[in-house]
């Protein structure tokens, strides 16, 4: 599957806000969104900040959502279709499937620092789901499920220092964990409250349904 492979922080300063791609970082004063918060590029400091209205908003916060999650468009139309075809409210539900792939379930039981190194982690096969290896990121975890890193796996120091990172992080309601196991269960599908994005993603159900 192809995926984003450029600067990761251009992405936030182009859509004027944090999305929290780069772990540590973007908790520190060397975060760019801190320091140069204009657009990127030559003329990005000169340009007008136009107030976006109507279908430049729904875009953004549809493109905040792809960012945040490193899913391309035809990916994330996927999950919108999927969302759209199931009983229950669009955008909580498109939510629900990103927020229970892999990548961002080892993101959030610590297994990483950001989304982008949790995917990393999982594509080099560190990962297994109810006891069997799985490497791949879009994978979709489901409740019940035991995601752990495997055995030999353990001793990686990405994995120390992600633990250390995610201590101080929100606690995440839908998941058990445990951490001196490096390992945890998918207890409930996690809610819109559980969420805490910078998204609107009712707009994004109305920039598809048009
Ligand atoms: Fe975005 Fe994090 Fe880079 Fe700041 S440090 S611009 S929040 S990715």
């Amino acid at each position: 599957m192809a995926r984003y492979t450029g600067p990761v922080c251009r992405l936030c300063r182009r859509d004027g806000t944090k999305l929290f791609l780069k772990g540590a970082k973007c908790f520190s004063e060397k975060c760019p969104v801190e320091k140069r918060n204009f657009p990127p590029g030559q003329h990005g400091q000169s340009k007008k900040v136009k107030k976006v209205v109507g279908y430049g908003l729904q875009l953004r916060e549809k493109q905040k959502a792809k960012r945040i999650y490193f899913t391309l468009e035809t990916q994330f139309r996927a999950y919108y279709q999927k969302a759209s075809n199931r009983t229950g409210v669009t955008g909580e539900l498109l939510l629900q499937q990103l927020e229970t792939r892999l990548d961002n379930v080892a993101y959030r039981l610590g297994f990483a620092m950001s989304r982008r190194q949790a995917r990393q982690v999982v594509r080099h096969g560190h990962l297994q789901v109810n006891g069997r290896k799985v490497n791949i990121p879009s994978f979709q975890c489901k409740v019940g499920d035991e995601i752990s890193i495997r055995e030999g796996s353990k001793a990686l120091v990405i994995l120390e220092e992600s633990k250390n990172f995610a201590a101080g992080q929100r606690s995440v309601p839908w998941l058990d964990i445990n951490r001196d196991n490096l390992s945890g269960k998918l207890v409930a599908l996690p809610k819109r409250e559980d969420i805490q994005l910078p998204v609107n993603e009712q707009l994004i159900v109305e920039l598809y349904s048009k």
